[in-house]
């Protein structure tokens, strides 16, 4: 670690802080590249079954778009960011974070739908409304770097195993309180599934991990080989379409578009430079 990550990281860690896991410590990993400690309980390969089933099921239910031009331009920014992020990770000794990732991607026939999602393996939806706000490739790899980011962090593994963890908190304060045996078998044979269905994988994201997925996503972005200076004016342009219909940003889990404009701002002159188009060696 040379002088700059160190002031890097210190930077980051302003933004998002560190999570103190407490009794959970054994059960943290680290988010590569932020280094945001994050409690992982859950295994992902659980969550990456989960996702791919209900990943099959969006494909059932949705009508699918047939433009196939913009479907092939959806992949071909997939392809290059899955490239650029595994071979960063290679060129840096770091543990690919995607190597068990089967990636996919569709693209749903939607028009009011102003959105796109990663779930965990790799699966991402575009849907066709969120076209009219990136605009073009730049803007739509802005989205689309974001997206996988969440994946690439590991994000739902994380609220899973919150989730998990909030549950199990509860049970045992109960023991120690009323001393309810029924508490402590409950706690042992916990259901994965029915907790996973119970706080659902498709929920948004919290504060922390929207703004990891924009750096992580911007960095991604940049390697990848686009413009990521068109990522503001995609939030410029979002912040347009929802005028009226945000909420303050203290009421909500998600930073406000005006939060967010502003730390892609203060972020993107160092990640151009850091994080230049990366080539295969
Ligand atoms: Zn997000």
């Amino acid at each position: 670690m040379n002088y700059t990550d160190i002031i890097n990281r210190r930077k980051f860690l302003k933004y998002f802080g560190c999570c103190t896991c407490g009794l959970m410590f054994s059960s943290c990993t680290t988010v590569p590249i932020t280094e945001r400690r994050q409690l992982k309980i859950i295994p992902e390969s659980t969550l990456n079954r989960q996702a791919a089933q209900i990943y099959e099921k969006v494909k059932g239910k949705e009508t699918l778009s047939d433009d196939l031009d913009q479907l092939n331009e959806i992949k071909e920014i997939g392809h290059n960011i899955e490239e650029a992020v595994s071979e960063y990770f290679h060129q840096n000794n770091i543990a690919d974070p995607t190597a068990n990732f089967k990636w996919e991607y569709i693209l749903v026939d939607n028009k009011k739908i102003k959105n796109a999602w990663c779930m965990p393996g790799g699966k991402i939806a575009v849907y066709s409304g969120i076209l009219e706000v990136t605009k073009n490739k730049n803007g739509l790899s802005a989205v689309m770097g974001h997206e996988i980011a969440h994946a690439v962090a590991k994000h739902s593994v994380e609220r899973a195993s919150r989730s998990m963890a909030i549950n199990l908190g509860t049970q045992i304060a109960d023991i120690v309180s009323g001393g309810k045996i029924s508490g402590a078998s409950r706690a042992a044979g916990i259901d994965v599934a029915g907790m996973l269905a119970q706080f659902g994988i498709m929920n948004p994201f919290n504060r922390k991990q929207e703004s990891e997925a924009d750096y992580l996503g911007l960095i991604f972005t940049s390697l990848a080989g686009f413009d990521i200076r068109e990522t503001t004016k995609v939030w410029e342009r979002m912040k347009e379409t929802n005028k009226g219909k945000e909420p303050p940003e203290w009421m909500s889990t998600h930073p406000s578009t005006t939060r967010r404009i502003q730390q892609i701002s203060e972020w993107m002159p160092e990640i151009i430079f850091k994080y230049p188009p990366i080539k295969k060696l």
